[in-house]
């Protein structure tokens, strides 16, 4: 019997239900089926363990290494200045802590700690700190963060009780027991301390629901009761700065109040599972019934990766499309991407692998897939 990773209860049966294989975040295929489960009780939302969990993070994920551009465009500012991914998380995180002056901070699960580092060009007054599962990413860390601020594997015993605020970018999702991971947070801050943690939002972008190595899907109920478990008031979840992801901050207080679950919030979890259900039966279907055409896939990150994955073999996939000028000139699944204006003429179906609740919007301003005779295939109708 699976119980859930947040309050314990028992788990029924999974609201989706697939088989191997599934994709990661990092867009790499795992042999093994995809499972997500609703818990009742607290309204948390979980997959199983991937096997082999702690060998994937030391060695198999590094996000952002391979490149000092990777960082995800955000969205581009009226003036015209790309914002990226990390300066857009440093900007809440600044926001939503409370930082005194020569505030110590810790990033916890830091990959190269892009976050921390632009939050120190407008606070240079801060003692940063970083800690990861990986050695991959201490190149990263040299000439900024003082070597003694520095662990690797295993947080150093002195640690303890040190910090005035430790933030978790991206992390939470990944780990099998979040709870215990909270209360490790919990004994690095000061008795008035502050954590921040931001996790997706699986119901604002149903993508998540489904990717291998997010092993939890928080929602406000689950996170609160998350919180609560590890000896924590949840003060702020904030659920609109970042569209797709919630940043929720916390203060230690020990006892605090369980969150009740809502009905409302284990229904939408349930219907974006259904929306997966369904959007693999029509893809199976229209993979049959587009067999040899020539076709591309809008959308170069994880629901382009996830139709390719499922139509790759009997469809011909020529390219990928896509608008962020920093994938030009990459590939995916071996195929190219390029931008949407490239579409090669001989492609007359595309496939859309957006996010489902933008992805009608979005196509609308591409004139390119407007073009006479070329069929979309959508995910969800
Ligand atoms: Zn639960």
């Amino acid at each position: 019997m699976t119980c859930c990773r947040v309050c314990g209860a028992p788990l029924g049966a999974p609201a989706y239900e697939a088989q191997a294989p599934s994709m990661t975040s990092i867009m790499t295929l795992v042999s093994v089926p995809t499972q997500v489960f609703v818990c009742e009780t607290c309204n948390h939302v979980q997959s199983p363990d991937l096997p082999d969990i702690k060998a994937f993070y030391d060695t198999g994920y590094r996000i952002s290494l391979a490149s000092e551009n990777h960082d995800q465009l955000f969205a581009v500012a009226p003036d015209g200045t790309p914002i990226y991914r990390t300066e857009h998380q440093a900007n809440i995180a600044l926001r939503l802590l409370n930082l005194p002056e020569g505030a110590s901070l810790l990033d916890y699960g830091a990959a190269k700690a892009t976050t921390l580092r632009h939050m120190m060009r407008s606070r240079p007054d801060l003692k940063p700190a970083v800690f990861d599962v990986s050695t991959d990413y201490t190149a990263a860390w040299e000439g900024w963060v003082p070597e003694d601020a520095q662990a690797t594997y295993d947080v150093p015993a002195e640690w303890a009780g040190r910090f005035d605020a430790v933030m978790s970018h991206f992390v939470l999702e990944h780990v099998a027991d979040p709870v215990p991971f909270l209360k490790v947070i919990h004994g690095l801050l000061k008795p008035d301390g502050q954590v921040l943690i931001s996790v997706p939002d699986s119901i604002a972008n149903p993508g998540d629901m489904i990717v291998a190595d997010h092993l939890n899907h928080f929602n406000v109920p689950s996170l609160s009761r998350a919180f609560a478990e590890a000896g924590f008031a949840m003060d702020v979840c904030d659920a609109s700065s970042f569209p797709g992801a919630f940043f929720a901050t916390a203060r230690k207080a020990d006892g605090a109040a369980k969150a009740k679950a809502d009905a409302g919030v284990a229904t939408l979890a349930s219907e974006a599972c259904g929306f997966w259900t369904d959007a693999a039966k029509r893809l199976d279907a229209a993979a049959g019934d587009l067999a040899g055409r020539r076709a591309a896939i809008y959308g170069a990150g994880f629901y382009g990766a996830w139709i390719a994955s499922r139509v790759g073999e009997k469809v011909s996939v020529a390219t990928f499309l896509d608008q962020n000028p920093n994938l030009k000139g990459s590939s995916m699944f071996d195929r190219p991407v390029v931008p949407p204006a490239d579409l090669p003429d001989e492609v007359d179906v595309v496939f859309v692998g957006l996010n489902p609740k933008k992805a009608r919007a979005i196509v609308a301003q591409v004139p390119v897939l407007q073009r006479d005779g070329l069929e979309l295939v959508w995910l969800d109708a």
